[in-house]
């Protein structure tokens, strides 16, 4: 028997079968099956929007597990929610997909989307499907935070210590896939207001931290010691230093923050006792505006603002 498609299918009677088994959300007032979802605000909370897309042959490949291709959409959504100190409440799902896609795999797309919106207890609460020559997820959450409490790139200061979440580089080898989003370290981060300044880690350390000097108007030295490396990097054989692989790579979806030196070490001792995940101390904001440095372990220094991985340059 030839598999199902999505062309012998149809449409509709696939939205039917992806929504069919999902009740709704807390809030929700109206979800899949109408025109259109209504959710209802919470009081004293502004709104987080966030979309994003996912297309094969550029986020994954035809070969890629199909849950993780579900869960990484899904999962980039929700680490920027992270770094913004943002609660992701709701998401809404548009499918690119050819008509000779075989109904499997788009359900177990699905299987792997309900799996981390279950675990971080988002609900879906609608989306389209489009027949498109390239599979393709385009993702939109909506969420909230406090009031007044959102968490910046802009805040960092001069002297505030720069840290980082996990270990990074050589994502490429899998973690890329299947990194958990640090949705409850970024909500306490903005909660607690620990932090001065916040990005998420989706284009590589040395991108992402030019970003953040830039929006804060102030620079940064990195000593190279003190980034954490992740295994996957220190295996790769390919010419490149682990450090460089650690700075330059995308896709660790760590958190990066600034923390004010005189509060570090109380910081440090509230979150070894509420998570159970690394934060290191990587370095310090400076006042040289713009400028990323890596201190190397020799004392040489080394400019590395903007030189990681990014979309259209290569
Ligand atoms: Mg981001």
């Amino acid at each position: 028997m030839t598999p199902k498609t999505l062309h012998s299918v149809g449409e509709r009677k696939l939205i039917q079968m992806l929504t069919a088994t999902r009740g709704s959300g807390a809030g929700v007032l109206v979800g899949p099956g109408d025109d259109a979802a209504v959710v209802r605000p919470r009081k004293g909370r502004d709104l987080a929007l966030k979309c994003d897309a996912i297309v094969e042959g550029v986020h994954f490949f035809p070969a890629t597990a199909p849950q993780w291709i579900g869960h990484k959409a899904v999962a980039r959504v929700l680490s920027d929610f992270a770094a913004i100190g943002a609660t992701p409440r709701h998401l809404l799902i548009s499918l690119a997909a050819p008509a000779s896609t075989p109904v499997q795999r788009i359900r177990a797309i699905y299987r792997g989307i309900h799996k981390i919106a279950d675990a971080h207890s988002v609900s879906v609460v609608g989306g389209e499907t489009v027949r498109a020559s390239q599979l393709a997820l385009h993702v939109f959450g909506a969420g909230d935070v406090p009031r007044g409490g959102v968490l910046k790139r802009s805040g960092a200061k001069p002297g505030d210590i720069i840290m980082v979440t996990g270990a990074l580089g050589g994502s490429l080898a899998g973690r890329h896939l299947r990194f958990l989003p640090r949705v409850e370290q970024g909500r306490w981060l903005a909660e607690k207001k620990w932090a001065t300044a916040a990005v998420d880690l989706s284009d590589g350390l040395s991108t992402d931290l030019s970003h953040l000097i830039t929006a804060s108007g102030v620079g940064a030295d990195v000593l190279a010691s003190e980034v954490p490396i992740a295994a996957a990097a220190e295996k790769l054989r390919d010419g490149k230093s682990p450090i460089e692989h650690a700075l330059k790579d995308g896709e660790d979806f760590e958190l990066l923050f600034t923390v004010p030196r005189a509060k570090v070490e109380s910081f440090a001792t509230a979150w070894m006792r509420r998570f159970d995940l690394a934060v290191s101390p990587i370095g310090f904001i400076t006042r040289e505006k713009g400028v990323v440095r890596l201190i190397n372990d020799d004392h040489s220094v080394q400019n590395i603002t903007f030189n990681a991985y990014e979309h259209f340059s290569h």
